[in-house]
């Protein structure tokens, strides 16, 4: 066959395509903004210390078996599960919370306070088995042709689970559980999705199950970055080629195909096929100016939160706490409702800390700790100016201080911050919203922006921009799903 694909981008999507389409034949070219692979899963290595920029958690392992496995390859990096999974810390209750996949020992945390949690927990999570179960083959890990495609997929859903399309994450989650603790602690995955749980659909408390029994969470051995480093060292062990340092800004093309990607240099890079990973909507705005991706558009739709993240190097050890860690606060829904919109909200943030070094000692030198804060914060919409970024993020260290009962400022040898500027500008993401489209009933499944481009018949989209949507493993079933429309396509030309 030997069809030749150009992928402009360098992310997970991108590099999962890209291994998929080498091993049916497809020759690579891969073109990346920034001066290394990884996109979002990326890796800042300073000072001594190795640091996880943006995902820290790693679940749906089997995604990533299947694709190797498709792929005719060993997975390429090492995990290993974590139990607990993380914990959370509320700044008006002194115990830590350890968040067991074991039932029973994460429910006799919950004695005192919910004395029914086993029993309801159990129930909780049965239910969120069926809707995982009755929908991810049949919504999830599926293109659509059409929107009646689309309809028609809904419908072989089990029609029990409709009442849940009218209800918050949250309200599910009161309905099943009466403590705040409770509440809080299992609907913190709503917020993985970019929103809050007031916001996010009831049908996401799949994700507990998920969480809680399908998967849990994995420790990968040397960090995230890993994951990247073994897919790049598979690709080049192929005749894939890897162009750093190099953005597309423009195109040449006739009105149904494209001929040739500009660079910001102005080099034309000519292909068969082209395969985005970039944002889906916004390149289809900057790049090809789309009118359905018109700036007009783009303001209208719904687009996730921000990220304040910072990267500290700490020259002592903080042994009190675990791997993955939350901090909240004690006014849950007040600032959930803020966050999105409210700056001031930042004045007694809610914040997860992962420290890296805790599994993975080579991730700092001996005596030494490596930390990853994660803050949500509003988008470039709401605020748009960081220049109190130091300030704001003193700010959430003193209140990890107190948390932590430990100074840590005098031990503070590395710091790297990245505001939703950064965020905005290393990777292109429209507003610096850390995941993109919201998962809103209207910007998902048929909504999204789909995985081929609506003028150009040679050019389609991975990653979490596209379908089936956010974090790691989707965007590997997302490759699995562009990889299918470029077979047919090609069949179709034959
Ligand atoms: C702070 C943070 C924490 C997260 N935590 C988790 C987590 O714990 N678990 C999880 O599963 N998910 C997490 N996510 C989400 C996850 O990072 C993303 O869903 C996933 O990495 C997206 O991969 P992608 O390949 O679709 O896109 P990206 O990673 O954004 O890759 C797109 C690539 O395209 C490049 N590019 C863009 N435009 C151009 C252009 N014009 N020319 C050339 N190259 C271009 C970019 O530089 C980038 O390398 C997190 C995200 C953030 C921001």
């Amino acid at each position: 066959m030997n069809k030749n694909v150009l992928i402009v981008g360098a992310g997970i999507g991108g590099l999962a395509t890209a291994l998929r389409l080498v091993k049916n034949g497809y020759n690579v070219k891969i073109l990346e903004k920034n001066f290394q692979a990884g996109g979002r899963l990326n890796r800042i290595s300073q000072d001594g210390f190795v640091f996880d920029t943006g995902p820290s958690f790693f679940s749906m392992s089997y995604e990533f078996e299947e694709f190797a496995r498709d792929c005719g390859i060993k997975i390429p990096f090492k995990y290993t599960p974590l139990e607990p999974l993380y914990t959370v810390n509320f700044s008006d209750n002194p115990n830590t919370f350890f968040i067991y996949k074991d039932a029973k020992r994460l429910s006799e945390q919950f004695v005192k306070i919910e004395p029914e949690f086993e029993k309801k927990f159990i129930k909780y999570l049965e239910k969120r088995k069926k809707i995982f179960n009755d929908t991810i083959d049949v919504v999830i890990k599926r293109n659509f042709d059409s929107f009646l495609s689309y309809v028609v997929s809904l419908m072989q859903v089990n029609p029990i689970h409709l009442p849940l399309l009218f209800k918050s994450f949250w309200r599910e989650v009161v309905k099943n559980f009466s403590s705040k603790e409770a509440r809080q602690i299992i609907s913190l995955v709503a917020f993985f999705l970019g929103r809050t749980p007031f916001d996010t659909n009831s049908v996401y408390t799949l994700l507990s199950y998920v969480e809680f029994e399908h998967d849990g969470y994995y420790n990968v051995e040397g960090g995230m970055y890993q994951i990247v480093e073994g897919l790049v060292k598979e690709l080049e062990k192929g005749k894939t080629q890897f162009f750093y340092n190099t953005e597309i800004v423009d195109y040449i093309g006739n009105q149904n195909a494209v001929e040739s990607l500009i660079d910001q240099n102005g080099n034309k890079w000519g292909s068969d096929i082209f395969v985005i990973n970039s944002d889906a909507a916004y390149f289809r705005n900057k790049v090809f100016k789309s009118k359905s991706y018109s700036n007009e558009k783009l303001s209208k739709m719904t687009w996730t939160m921000g990220y304040l993240t910072f990267y500290i190097g700490l020259k002592c050890k903080i042994p009190q706490i675990y791997h993955h860690n939350y901090f909240l606060g004690s006014n849950y829904e007040e600032y959930a409702n803020g966050i999105l919109h409210n700056p001031n909200s930042l004045q007694k943030p809610y914040y997860y800390v992962n420290v890296l070094s805790k599994h993975n000692k080579e991730c700092a030198p001996d005596g030494c700790e490596s930390l990853f804060f994660v803050c949500p914060v509003p988008n470039l919409q709401y605020k748009n100016n960081w220049d109190d970024k130091e300030e704001i993020v003193d700010n959430i260290i003193k209140d990890f201080c107190k948390r932590i009962n430990q100074n840590i400022f005098p031990d503070i040898v590395s710091k790297t911050i990245f505001t939703p500027v950064d965020w905005q500008n290393k990777f292109n993401l429209y507003l610096g919203s850390g995941l993109g489209l919201a998962h809103y009933m209207n910007q998902i499944g048929a909504f999204r922006p789909p995985n081929y481009d609506e003028r150009f018949k040679n050019v389609f989209y991975v990653g979490a921009s596209t379908i089936p949507g956010s974090g790691l493993p989707m965007a590997i079933i997302s490759s699995k799903l562009v990889c299918e429309r470029i077979n047919k396509y090609i069949a179709k030309l034959q």
